[in-house]
């Protein structure tokens, strides 16, 4: 707020000036930086924005004497008293209203609505198996948008000629001349007549019915790439609806659901699973069949293995998105203990207590890790 210019200088009036005067000067400021006439300026738009903060203010009796005592702080919530901590008080009316009520064309301005125009997005869903994402493949989409008409070439017209908007005089824009209080403005406005295209068609294509285009499942092929995860979204520049008036067309989204696999679990580009071995097999060693996204493997488990250690399986996660190589796979171990025993099991674990002795030796296993875990 401190470096806010002055209103009256904003206006270029005096302190002293009368309710006629602001207004006249607020209405050439007004005309003279109006976003219309001077498009994409922001210098214009900062000034013709400065200069109508001002005329709220200065235009308005009550706030007008407000300023006049209090400055700029009248109006600043931060420096308490004047206006109720309101802050700047437009009497309910954003800019947008206010310049949107005086000239009809809202806050942007300088736009030009029939200028080249991107096409919109189109969005696809699209459901892989758990593979299909780990790997990559390729999919056909059938996706309904507008294309070409091939009956009228595209023209829209059964003989394919059209004729020159008188309208518009071709340029498929028009001024309006509006009269609002502060004087007249001229706004360019897309040609209702032709709809922005400059040309009248008076033959209409049945096919499109003077549009130029018809709407058509058209089948996209997609590569996915391998790593591609669930809820992702791929995005195809150039294959969603075409542009208008020359401009470039949009893009296919395509949301991406990944279905559950069986055994396997992923994060990321690892992948997690779980392995069941007696706990004879734990505690001699042995050679397992895992399940892996390559299929079943053999993986050795090592004499003296303990319940809930994770084997990694070096290379057997899913492809890298945007990167090379595999993740690797993570097989946790569970050891089952047997809940029946036949008479000779008994006998032979019993003699296995014996041996060990009730935990000493037990304890002296846990304390040894599989080399290879971090
Ligand atoms: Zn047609
Ligand atoms: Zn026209």
């Amino acid at each position: 707020m401190a470096d806010k210019r002055d209103y009256y200088e904003v206006l270029g009036v005096s302190k002293t000036a009368t309710d006629e005067e602001i207004k006249k000067a607020y209405r050439k400021l007004a005309k003279q930086y109006h976003p219309d006439l001077n498009p994409g300026n922001k210098e214009a738009e900062a000034k013709f924005k400065e200069a109508g903060e001002a005329y709220e203010v200065l235009g308005d009796k009550e706030k007008r004497a407000k300023y006049d005592q209090f400055g700029h702080a009248a109006f600043d919530p931060n420096m308490g008293g004047g206006y109720g901590g309101a802050g700047f008080d437009f009497g309910g009316m954003d800019f947008g209203d206010i310049f949107s009520s005086i000239f009809g064309g809202g806050f942007s301005g300088g736009g030009r609505r029939n200028g080249p125009q991107r096409g919109a997005d189109l969005k696809a869903y699209l459901e892989l198996t758990f593979e299909e994402a780990a790997f990559g493949c390729k999919k056909t989409l059938s996706i309904t948008k507008n294309v070409p008409c091939d009956e009228c070439e595209a023209t829209g017209s059964k003989s394919r000629t059209s004729t020159t908007c008188q309208t518009c005089h071709g340029t498929g824009q028009v001024k309006v001349t509006q009269s609002t209080m502060f004087g007249a403005f001229q706004n360019v406005r897309t040609c209702e007549k032709c709809g922005g295209t400059g040309k009248i068609i008076t033959d209409p294509c049945g096919s499109c019915g003077g549009k130029g285009f018809v709407k058509k499942a058209v089948k996209t092929e997609v590569q996915i790439p391998g790593g591609i995860d669930d809820g992702q979204t791929l995005s195809l520049s150039g294959q969603g609806e075409p542009g208008k008036n020359g401009g470039p067309a949009g893009d296919l989204l395509v949301a991406v659901r990944v279905k559950k696999h069986s055994v396997l679990k992923r994060e990321g580009f690892d992948i997690f699973s779980e392995a069941t071995i007696s706990f004879t097999q734990a505690a001699l060693g042995d050679e397992v069949k895992v399940t892996t996204l390559d299929g079943e493997v053999s993986m050795s488990i090592p004499a003296g293995t303990q319940p809930g250690v994770s084997f990694k399986l070096k290379g057997k996660g899913t492809e890298k998105l945007r990167g090379s190589g595999r993740g690797d796979q993570y097989v946790k171990i569970n050891v089952a203990v047997p809940k029946k025993l036949n008479e000779k099991q008994r006998e032979l674990l019993q003699q296995l207590k014996v041996s060990f002795g009730e935990t000493g030796t037990i304890k002296n296993v846990t304390e040894k890790k599989p080399f290879w875990k971090k």
